[in-house]
């Protein structure tokens, strides 16, 4: 096979070899190479937020009137839906997701950069009440440098999502994609870059997190991080944020609880929890993975979703048809083994799955089956700790209040469902679920105008909705003085 090209990364608008080490991303499917880079080096980070502080100063970028940023951010948008197919293959690519996912994903990038030109162009400040002889006016400035640091599970969609509102609020971006994921953050900067962007204005630096990463939420000039990933690393970038009293968001993991009532209408429930756990094969951090069951429907409930989950099509991510690709490297999946394995030993039982899929083609990929354990306690790890795979642990339960209480009994607070036919039940349910988003007789639904972020272990702060811009933003109260005569206490 021909020696693949080394790509290029993005330092302050220069595209260039990265000064860091040389490697490889894989594709999960086969575990083949489709890219090589050399990863940014400590150098490039300080010359990356250099570049952009100076971008942010002269480019005009920030000064420019919402609707003139706004005029790009449409463009970012038209360009992304012109080279979709194209995006879509390579994201499938570059993390293993069936097509039909990267479509997806592709589509709501596009929407996310629409959605944040209409909120620029749109949003108000406000004039407050006025308490005394001046008009009070509440406005927000960009920040300057702000980096967004991204996971592997949804490369251009979690990007878009912090690329766009920063964009749109005046600022500089550092963008630092998961280390196996780099291509979907390049590509974006490339587009930014056609759609007019100013140069410096975005750059894009792969590389390890514990280095560039920590690099990056470390420099000075870096005035706000935007984060998702694991919780573990939210919490470190915390820490680093509180020493610099800079304003973070973590979006972070989640062991998300579904739970079907006695009265639900089963067969959206079961369509439902399947693709709650197991679509994006379990690696999503709103990923449906624990289910209570109402007692009186649990053997019945969970022989349909058994006899279904094992029914998934799991292979070729290239394939339309197929349900649940790779797994995005092999660490990861010995990983997921191994939790699986500790629900065994704490006394669980698998009712399907469990097991790497059979067949030749799927050898060399990173492939594991769906999974359902039962028999588990909420208590046990297996049901309290992340496992980032497609593995579910269903539980039954009795009453409400049991039900209530075991589904808060987590360090997680991210997402839950709730699945009845009884309005005034699932009222009470959702009120009741500790959680950022609950969903309703659905699941794993998103929509660029709601807000979206964790409570508890899950995160801090909101991203999304018309109010996502003023995240990146530094909020000021301007008092402009009406009196007629000079201030009385200096007479
Ligand atoms: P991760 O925390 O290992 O990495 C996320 C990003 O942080 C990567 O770019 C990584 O290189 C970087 N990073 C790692 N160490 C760093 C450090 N010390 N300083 C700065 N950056 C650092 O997470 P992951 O394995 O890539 O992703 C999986 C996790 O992400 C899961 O826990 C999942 O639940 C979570 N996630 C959350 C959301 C959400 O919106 N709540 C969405 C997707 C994924």
């Amino acid at each position: 096979m021909a020696q693949l090209e080394l790509l290029k990364i993005n330092v302050a608008g220069e595209w260039r070899l990265g000064g860091g080490e040389e490697y490889e991303s894989l594709y999960p499917a086969t575990g083949e190479p489709i890219a090589r880079l050399r990863a940014a080096s400590l150098a490039d980070v300080d010359e990356a937020i250099a570049g952009a502080h100076r971008a942010f100063l002269t480019s005009g970028w920030a000064q420019k009137l919402p609707h003139e940023r706004a005029s790009v951010l449409y463009r970012v948008a038209q360009l992304i839906r012109e080279n979709a197919e194209r995006l879509a293959q390579q994201q499938r690519l570059d993390n293993g997701k069936p097509i039909s996912e990267t479509r997806a994903l592709v589509a709501s990038a596009a929407g996310t950069f629409q959605f944040f030109a209409a909120a620029c162009e749109t949003l108000e400040e406000t004039i407050t009440p006025s308490r005394g002889p001046f008009v009070t006016m509440s406005v927000h400035e960009p920040m300057g440098v702000v980096a967004a640091i991204t996971p592997w599970n949804s490369p251009i969609a979690s990007e878009a999502q912090k690329l766009a509102p920063a964009l749109a609020a005046g600022n500089a971006v550092v963008v630092k994609p998961a280390e196996v994921t780099p291509l979907m953050a390049l590509e974006l900067a490339r587009l930014c870059e056609e759609a007019g962007v100013p140069r410096g204005i975005v750059s894009v630096l792969p590389g390890k997190g514990s280095v560039i990463g920590d690099a990056i939420t470390q420099h000075p000039l870096v005035k706000r991080v935007s984060f998702t990933g694991g919780t573990t690393t939210g919490k470190h970038i915390a820490h680093i944020a509180a020493d610099k009293m800079m304003p973070v968001s973590l979006e972070l993991g989640g062991k998300s609880p579904t739970m079907v009532l006695e009265d639900a209408d089963l067969d959206h429930a079961v369509n439902g929890v399947l693709y709650g756990i197991f679509s994006s094969s379990g690696e999503s951090c709103i990923a449906g993975s624990r289910l209570f069951v109402a007692r009186s429907i649990y053997d019945e409930f969970l022989t349909r979703l058994t006899e279904r989950a094992a029914a998934l099509r799991v292979g070729d991510p290239a394939d339309e048809r197929t349900q649940m690709g790779p797994l995005i490297t092999a660490r990861h999946r010995e990983g997921i083994e191994r939790y699986v394995a500790l629900g065994v030993s704490e006394g669980g039982r698998i009712r399907t799955g469990g097991v790497r899929p059979h067949g030749q083609a799927l050898e060399s990929g990173y492939f594991y089956t769906p999974t359902i354990l039962e028999g588990l306690d909420n208590r046990a790890r297996t049901a309290q700790e992340e496992i980032f795979g497609p593995v579910l642990v269903a539980m039954p339960f009795d009453t409400e209040a049991d039900l209530i209480a075991q589904a808060n009994d987590s360090i997680y607070a991210l997402a839950a469902g709730v699945w009845s036919r009884d309005f005034k039940r699932a009222w009470r349910l959702g009120r009741a679920v500790q959680a950022g988003t609950v969903w309703i007789n659905t699941y794993k639904q998103f929509s660029i105008s709601t807000p979206f972020g964790g409570w508890r272990d899950s995160g801090l702060g909101r991203e999304k909705g018309r109010e996502g811009i003023f995240q990146y933003m530094e909020q000021k109260s301007l008092y402009w003085g009406t009196n007629e005569h000079p201030l009385p206490w200096a007479n």
